[in-house]
């Protein structure tokens, strides 16, 4: 059985409960882990907060040293870490290998970042006293927690536990219920690079139950949420009254806007990747492709051979070439909300070109598998066009100039990603200027980079992760006015 790590120390639930982990692949339990609730919210809290002051007061090389043994240890232990990905999250192991680098890189840019944190010096008017100045320093915000969606466990959790540390916070983590094993193994390995005890902990359980005592307890100051829209609402209420720092990275519906100059073949395999990694179950994932009407035949010829080539299979074993691995789905009850979202396109009209189904193959009957879709005729007010659709089924539509694809790109609650396919750079601008996005990316894979900043507007959240950028979240300035000099 798995352990939570709290103070130093690999720990049970408090009441002894547990929760079973389960393979999405075929279903089969992989281990169990402690159901963690209030009393283990509050032994969490209690370590993080003894472990505060030292933590604030160590010395940013120490801080950035223990990081770096700590990030060469989980490279070190890579491949088995990626096997454990696979198992409890069902995205193939080569997506697994990259979620894991991907995690690192960004551990590494804040690990460098330890000693380039700096406050200002402040020129003040003399009316008060001509000899003054102020001097605004940068102080850790005290204790943190982090609450992990599944879909990307591993890198959401080092875009909290990365900034967190180096601005001098402890941190608790809270993963989500289903992908708590491979997260427990990566805080035991950095913990066991020279973090003190209490710095960094990973607490397992239900989020009504453990996230709620965690983000209610009051000496929690800060709270980072990556999670649905939805999730993001009750946490938002729950930190409001105690004016906790809080960011929500949440839910989204990404457009593409591909026009006739966009170099076609890029734009194709941009929007298959896009759309189709990790089964479709990423925040910026493109999730509204609108085609010009001049390309809209070509595109969806080149889109289709391309998608037809995903076989559904376990992340744990590679397609044949020319087909390409795609994962379950995470849970039942992911795919039942898919298929609810294309039913009901379907029913208004929707035209489902390719896939759209459950496999036929016996063997994969356990798991939690649907053959990736494309649809069109989709109807503007359908759930497939206006929900977030976390799984592979891309809904696309025909748009007849620029005007009308902003407009309908920006016809939406969701405001986290968008991209533009134009080798015209007053397209280019006019997307820049006027998509409603928290990121656009030109002719560029939707992706999230660890140097800039990553957040969205409208239901899409609030505050960044990534970035130096994101250090302000774990920061408090402090405005200090140094008077009598005189
Ligand atoms: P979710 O909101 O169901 O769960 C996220 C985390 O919140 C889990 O750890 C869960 O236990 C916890 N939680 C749930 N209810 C809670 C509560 N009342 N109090 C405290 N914690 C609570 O999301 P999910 O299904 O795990 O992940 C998918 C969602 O995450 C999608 O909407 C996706 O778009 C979004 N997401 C956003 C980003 C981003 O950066 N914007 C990145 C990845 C995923």
């Amino acid at each position: 059985m798995a352990q939570m790590y709290l103070n130093g120390e690999w720990a049970d639930a408090v009441s002894g409960g547990t929760r079973e982990v389960k393979n999405p692949c075929d279903n089969s339990t992989i281990d169990t882990v402690p159901a963690g609730d209030e009393a283990d919210a509050q032994a969490a809290v209690d370590s993080a907060r003894a472990a505060s002051q030292s933590w604030a007061a160590t010395a940013p090389d120490e801080r950035a040293n223990i990081l770096h043994a700590g990030i060469a240890a989980v490279k070190e232990q890579m491949k088995d870490l990626a096997v454990l990905l696979t198992k409890e999250q069902g995205k193939p192991f080569m997506e697994s290998m990259g979620e894991i680098n991907h995690f690192l890189h960004g551990m590494e840019f804040y690990a460098g970042m330890a000693s380039k944190i700096r406050g200002s010096q402040v020129p003040l008017p003399p009316s008060m006293n001509p000899n003054s100045y102020g001097v605004i320093m940068k102080q850790p915000v005290g204790v943190c927690v982090g609450i992990i969606p599944w879909n990307f466990p591993i890198t959401l959790m080092g875009t909290k536990v990365g900034p967190a540390l180096i601005a001098g916070n402890p941190i608790i983590i809270k993963p989500a219920s289903s992908t708590p094993l491979t997260t427990l193994k990566i805080i035991g390995l950095l913990n066991e690079a020279g973090l003190p005890p209490g710095v960094l902990n990973c607490v397992t359980g239900s989020g009504g139950t453990l996230g709620t005592a965690l983000i209610t307890h009051p000496d929690v100051r800060r709270v980072a949420l990556t999670g649905s829209s939805e999730t993001g609402k009750k946490v938002m209420e729950l930190a409001g009254p105690d004016f906790k720092r809080i960011t929500l990275e949440l839910g989204g519906s990404d457009p593409m806007i591909v026009c006739p100059d966009a170099d076609i073949n890029k734009a194709v395999s941009g929007c298959m990747i896009g759309r189709f990694w990790n089964a479709g179950q990423a925040c910026l994932a493109v999730k509204r492709l609108y085609l010009f009407d001049e390309i809209y035949d070509e595109f969806l010829e080149k889109l289709v051979a391309k998608v037809s080539r995903y076989q559904v299979g376990s992340g744990m074993e590679k397609a044949e070439k020319p087909h390409i691995r795609m994962g379950p789905l995470h849970t039942a009850a992911q795919r039942e909300e898919i298929e609810a979202q294309l039913a009901d396109a379907v029913a208004g009209g929707a035209n489902v070109v390719l896939g759209g189904k459950r496999p036929q193959d016996n063997a994969l009957a356990d798991g939690h598998f649907f053959e990736p879709a494309v649809v069109t005729g989709v109807p503007e007010d359908s759930k497939l066009a206006t929900e977030e659709v976390f799984g592979p089924v891309l809904p696309v539509f025909k748009v007849g100039d620029l005007d009308e694809g902003i407009a309908k790109a920006n016809n939406s609650q969701w405001g986290l990603g968008a991209s533009i396919w134009t080798n015209d750079m007053k397209r280019a601008n006019r997307a820049a200027r006027e998509v409603q996005s928290g990121m656009l990316w030109i002719n560029q894979l939707h992706f999230g980079y660890d140097e800039m900043p990553f957040g969205g507007i409208k239901a899409s959240g609030t505050g960044h992760e990534h970035g130096p950028e994101a250090l302000e979240y774990y920061l408090e300035p402090k405005s200090v006015v140094f008077g009598g000099l005189d």
